[in-house]
Order: structure tokens, then sequence, then C-alpha cells
């Protein structure tokens, strides 16, 4: 990727991180682990990478922060790539209508999550890549820093120990899915595996270039080799379009009309196929646990999305 060649383009980024600034002041940091809870609800990044490689920043699109649930669609991406479409017969497919940690439908459902998403999805994932990979979380750093470029993409080992301290309700969901024959490996170590996915950093300009294989049909940016079939990257798109940001996907979708995918550190990244992938972040985050700002920026980006569609006069 390459700063961008489009003054006109660079603009429209600029004028929407100054529109959302106006937004920062509304929501909560997150607070579920102390590691989180002293973020500074002032940051806002923004960076958008069209698929040629043009890559427009704004604000602290540049600040790495705590990807959270951003993980998902990596560990996702790689369990499929692994495994393909028998990690269905574990995972569901369908919206959870239910918070993202919530242990209910897993007791009424037979251990089996609704989507890979919600943490139980999640861990149901990680379990999957522990039973392929000797280091799992290291590869998956190793992906994330291939992805994007950046070599300097880390596991926050002080956000890792942090989940872990506060782990009983992860825990119980993954102990909850072992009764259910639903867990091959040890609960600790698949429970740690997913945390230090978690707990990975990266910028909003790390995320919107490791992410954008998602909007060119699976082929990574950086490499230029195909990460996922472009089946599979349609597939992905559809579950974070139905599943990506918590219980108001439809809210955001009846907003926004892009697949996107929310993390508790604030960050969202919105994917728009065939053109571009974008990352906002903010800290603070609205009741159902998606960043206030960051979803006022992608409002605005998939608004103007028509004038810079390629083809657009
Ligand atoms: N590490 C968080 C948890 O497991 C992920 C939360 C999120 O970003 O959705 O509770």
């Amino acid at each position: 990727p390459r700063p961008g060649s489009s003054p006109a383009l660079q603009a429209w980024v600029d004028e929407i991180a100054e529109r959302a600034r106006s937004r920062l002041g509304t929501g909560r940091v997150a607070d579920y682990i102390p590691a989180l809870a002293d973020q500074d609800p002032e940051r806002f990044g923004l960076a958008l990478c069209t698929n040629d490689g043009n890559l427009y920043t704004a604000g602290d699109a540049g600040m790495p922060f705590s990807i959270q649930s951003l993980s998902k669609v990596l560990l996702l991406s790689l369990a499929l790539r692994t495994h393909g479409d028998v990690l269905w017969r574990r995972v569901g497919l369908n919206p959870s209508g239910m918070p993202f940690n919530s242990l209910m439908q897993l007791e009424t459902e037979g251990g089996k999550p609704r989507n890979p998403f919600i943490n139980a999805g999640a861990i149901v994932v990680a379990d999957h890549l522990v039973s392929a990979f000797a280091t799992p979380s290291k590869h998956l750093q190793d992906i994330a820093r291939t992805l994007s470029g950046n070599p300097r993409v880390l596991i926050d080992h002080e956000v890792l120990g942090s989940e872990w301290r506060h782990r009983a309700r992860n825990a119980a969901a993954a102990y909850l899915m072992k009764a259910f024959g639903n867990l091959d490996n040890e609960v600790d170590e698949v429970l740690e595996t997913y945390f230090a996915c978690c707990a990975l950093r990266m910028s909003c300009r790390d995320l919107a270039v490791a992410l954008n294989y998602l909007a060119a049909d699976g082929r990574a940016l950086t490499t230029g080799e195909r990460f996922v079939p472009p089946a599979m990257a349609q597939r992905i798109n559809a579950l974070m379009f139905t599943s990506g940001m918590y219980d108001a996907a439809g809210d955001f979708a009846y907003r926004v009309g892009l697949p996107a995918k929310s993390g508790v550190g604030g960050g969202i990244v919105a994917i728009v196929p065939g053109q571009m992938s974008i990352c906002a972040w903010s800290p603070a985050l609205d009741a159902s646990g998606n960043s206030v700002a960051a979803q006022y920026a992608l409002e605005r980006v998939a608004e103007g999305l028509g004038r810079w569609s390629p083809g657009a006069t």
C-alpha cells in the first residue's frame, strides 16, 4: 500500500474524520477488563484502503489498539482455510440476538454456538486452530503481520493477562461446550489461544490493509497471494453482514449496508466488496458494544461511496 493518490478522496476522508470528532464524548470505554478501561476516549482514527493499494488515513490511524473481536474474522478465515466447511458442524451461521458472551443458547442448543462471531463461536474456532497448529496464536500473529505488512504487530501481554484473570464467563462457555463434546482440546489451552488473538494490537491502517482480502476476492494486498478462495471471502462477508455488529447487526446493516465487524477495543472494519476495506476506531462504545464515533464515520463513508466507486464521475 502507498499513500493515496487522489487528493479529492483524501479530502473526503479528512472531512469525515473531522465530523466524527464531534461524536467524541458520547459512549463509554469498555471496562470488563482493567487493561482496556484506561483507553483514551478522545482517540479517533480512520483508514481506507482501496483494492489497487491506495491508502487514505486520518486522525490516529497509525495508533495500535486492542483488536479484540476483530480477531474473530482472522480466526475464522484461518480455520476455514485449514479445515473448510466441516467447521459448520460445530458452529452455526445465524445471528444470536443475544449479547456476545451469553450462555443461554449454548445450554438449550446442545453446546453449538449460533455463529463464529460470538465468543462461544470464536472459542470453537480457536479449538480447531489448537488442533491444527503447534503455536496457534503465534501463527495468527504472523499472519496479521504478513497481511498488514507490519512486522511490529504484537500480542499485548497486559491485555492477555487481564483477560485471563477475568475469564469466568468465557471459561463457563468453554466448559459448557466441553461438556457437550464440542471442544476437542483442554479448555485452558483453547482459552489462552482465544485471548491471545483478542489481545493483538493493530492500527486502523494495519487492519484496513490486512483485511483488504475480503474486498478483493480473497487476495492479500501485501503478498498478492490468495489468502482464502473467492467464495470463502464472500461467505465471511455474509457472516459479518448478519452477525458482525453484536446485537445491533440489523441496525447497522440498515444504516450502513456493508459487511462489518466490531470489537470492544472500539475498532470496526467494513468491507466494500470489489473496492475497498475501511477501518474506523474510537474507544467509546454504545450500549451494544459498538464504537459510537467509528459507526458514525462508517455511515458517512457509506453515504459518499457512490462518488468514489470505479467509473463514477
Ligand atoms: N476478549 C473479549 C471477550 O472475550 C472480546 C470481546 C469483543 O471484542 O467482543 O470478552
